[in-house]
């Protein structure tokens, strides 16, 4: 099995940040964010669904919108960088 399958799989079970990916597959963030692109259209052809439960700010409680799997560092309301990471999940339909 390829590691993009091998991460869908993964959040089939439950939802992880990419630095838990990271962690879990032992490769770089970096890496992590391709194969979660890669995945979001995998799934979209299979009728599936890469869900993104957004990054938020532990300073001001903004859930900060991102459309593609990315690492937030700052918050861009407030600067700081005490931002809880995005989750991601799979989701039928
Ligand atoms: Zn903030």
């Amino acid at each position: 099995m390829t590691r993009r399958e091998e991460i869908i799989r993964e959040l089939e079970l439950r939802s992880r940040s990419i630095d838990e990916l990271a962690r879990l597959f032992q490769c770089t963030r970096r890496e992590v964010v391709e194969d979660l692109k890669h995945v979001q259209r995998t799934l979209r052809a299979r009728g599936r669904r890469l869900c993104v439960l957004p990054p938020v700010c532990r300073s001001c409680g903004e859930a900060i919108n991102i459309k593609k799997p990315k690492n937030i560092k700052r918050c861009p309301k407030c600067r700081s960088s005490h931002v809880a990471p995005a989750r991601f999940v799979v989701k039928s339909g």
